[in-house]
């Protein structure tokens, strides 16, 4: 069996979104778990809307989550592939100049539609004369479409199961625009079969596309590879997604803290009938992957998932996957160890160790309660100096209640809030040798 190709094919026209990530993701996975080839393919045709900022933030994105990609290929260095292709579909008479602008292909939509008939491409141009066609590309330019051979498409998609489409009722697609700019469709295709993809997964918007990349295909003398589309995300109700994908950036998730793991485990399970596992490295998803267990049902995310999934996993790390960042935030290398045992299961995020490292290092702004606010003021003062230990949490409470008569929540509650300004937090006897002061009241 030949070498297993999938590809992660972006347009750079803006940041890659959650909806981007699941697809990115299962080529990934399917290349990774066969030791095949994964390519970042680089959708790039249009020049007015593709820019390098935006291609620079997909390989950032994805070097972010450790999806590693072993080519990258971009197509708007392939121009010349496309040329060549579309050059054999003219010679064969697959490919035929049509001329209608924009407005007059509405109208003849808008006229099929009111006779109850689908909107599809009538094909006028096929009857215009030599002359006639000269005239009107002089006059308005024309554009490219592949002649549909009119029968159903038929494929087994690794999702969906059997498929079929009647190539009737799709228009022929464009492939070449007016000015020349050579469309998805056919650039798409040419790249799959001269790359050797072999596995093409995306969203279920393009399954109408795979029934006429088939045929296109089959025109340039290639089979298919094996296609699956996977159902679209939709929000925690059920709603459209499509409109608020732009507010679910990939680096507006990582601005907010989010992990990759996180990200990533939730994505590699999330619609399919297997629960969300936290694993501990892509390859460990990749190793488990499995297409079969995926549903046609629209999939709901909610990004609120990715909140505790990010906790979970921060508790799990080892000092050592956070030691540069604690030693950046001026923990001593002496304190490391006990303030990321102690930190690390009272944080959301990474960014929120700075918040304990500024209560430990500087003290708390203490949180008092107007009436608890002399039973501080004298607890404080049965508290020694720093530094404390383990030990020095017990002795002072105790030293507090025997003092005050205070016991349990009234006793312990204030306490806290006054050393640590929350109160919420890690276990204070563990805490305490990490506090270097006591708070200023
Ligand atoms: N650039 C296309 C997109 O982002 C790729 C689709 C495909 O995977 O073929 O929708």
């Amino acid at each position: 069996m030949s070498e297993t190709v999938t590809r992660f094919a972006p347009s750079p026209t803006g940041h890659i979104h959650v909806g981007n990530l699941r697809t990115a993701l299962m080529n990934w996975m399917i290349a990774r778990k066969s030791g095949g080839t994964f390519i970042l393919r680089l959708d790039d045709t249009d020049p007015e809307r593709s820019k390098d900022e935006y291609a620079d933030a997909i390989r950032e994105d994805l070097e972010w989550l450790g999806l590693t990609w072993d080519r990258e290929e971009r197509q708007s260095a392939r121009l010349d592939r496309y040329a060549a292709a579309a050059e054999e579909m003219r010679a064969s008479g697959r490919l035929y100049e049509a001329f209608e602008t924009p407005v007059e292909l509405d109208l003849k939509r808008k006229k099929q539609l009111n006779m109850g008939k689908p909107p599809v491409y009538d094909r006028a141009a096929l009857a215009l004369s030599d002359a006639e066609k000269d005239r009107l590309r002089a006059e308005r330019g024309g554009h490219w479409r592949f002649k549909l051979d009119q029968e159903r498409i038929e494929w087994t998609d690794g999702i969906l199961g059997p498929l079929s489409i009647d190539a009737a009722s799709v228009s022929d697609p464009v492939l070449i625009r007016g000015d020349g700019q050579v469309l998805y469709t056919i650039a798409s295709v040419v790249d799959d079969t001269d790359m050797g993809v072999t596995h093409v997964v995306r969203g279920s918007d393009h399954v109408t596309n795979t029934a006429t990349q088939i045929q296109i295909m089959a025109a340039l003398g290639h089979g298919h590879p094996t296609f699956a589309h996977h159902s679209l995300l939709t929000g925690p109700k059920g709603e459209a997604l499509s409109k608020r994908l732009g507010t679910l950036s990939l680096r507006d998730l990582r601005a907010a803290g989010i992990e990759p793991m996180a990200l990533l485990s939730q994505m590699a399970r999330l619609g399919s009938s297997r629960a969300v596992e936290l694993a501990e490295t892509p390859d460990e998803l990749a190793a488990n992957f499995d297409l079969d267990s995926f549903g046609v049902a629209p999939t709901k995310f909610d990004e609120a998932d990715l909140r505790p999934l990010t906790a979970n996993y921060l508790q799990r790390l080892p000092l050592s996957a956070v030691a540069g960042q604690v030693s950046a935030m001026g923990v001593p290398d002496a304190l490391a160890d006990r303030f990321w045992t102690v930190v690390r299961d009272n944080i959301g995020t990474r960014a929120e160790m700075a918040d304990w490292w500024r209560v430990i290092s500087e003290g708390a702004t203490p949180e008092i309660d107007a009436e608890d606010s002399d039973f501080v003021r004298q607890a404080l003062n049965l508290l020694p100096e720093a530094p404390w230990t383990e030990a020095t949490w017990g002795e002072w409470t105790s030293a507090v209640k025997e003092a005050t008569g205070r016991k349990g929540k009234g006793l312990f509650k204030p306490l806290r809030l006054a050393m640590t300004g929350t109160d919420r937090g890690p276990d204070m006897a563990s805490l305490m040798p990490l506090l270097q002061k006591k708070p200023n009241l």
